[in-house]
């Protein structure tokens, strides 16, 4: 039996003037962090770690520009586009951040899956919500597709477009 779970990722603030609480949002994101750190072995290093802190709170996908506004704003130095860049890479390499090419922007992931997971994002076009979805039997129906083609995939991540329930309903 196929299972699904979702979360709720990101919604763009202005639609819910009452959706604060950002320290619970960032608990998710940064104690994944904290954990594949440690059992990987690998250094957080401060400008990563500033990075995933900052996608974390902000709980909505930031492009890479408005990452080097905020990075800025946080330490009154604007960084070098590259450093932005690499701590992206980073993070996305360890699975700590998504990206959605739809958008050209980054999301913080708090669910500590793998790398190589398949990822499904509902992008609501109307609030801007975008909640990360994932299941088995699409992990099951991918791997069995791209091995019959003998392909090697880089990466999993589907973007599906539309209205989120409450716009739908509006
Ligand atoms: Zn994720
Ligand atoms: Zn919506």
């Amino acid at each position: 039996m196929a299972t699904m779970t979702i979360s709720r990722e990101a919604r763009r603030k202005t639609a819910r003037p009452s959706g604060k609480a950002p320290a619970q949002r960032q608990s998710g994101p940064l104690a994944a962090a904290q954990e594949l750190c440690r059992n990987k072995g690998i250094a957080l290093t401060e400008s990563r770690r500033r990075v995933l802190e900052i996608l974390a709170a902000e709980g909505r996908p930031l492009g890479a520009y408005e990452m080097i506004e905020r990075v800025g704003q946080a330490t009154g130095k604007r960084p070098a586009p590259i450093s932005i860049y690499r701590a992206l890479d980073f993070l996305l390499e360890n699975a700590l951040i998504h990206r959605l090419a739809s958008r050209n922007a980054y999301l913080a992931c708090g669910h500590g899956h793998g790398h190589a997971d398949p990822v499904v994002f509902l992008i609501c076009e109307i609030c801007g919500e975008v909640v990360e979805a994932t299941s088995q039997a699409l992990t099951g129906d991918l791997a069995a597709l791209t091995e019959k083609s003998h392909f090697s995939p880089r990466a999993r991540v589907m973007e599906i477009a539309g209205r989120c329930r409450v716009c739908a309903t509006a």
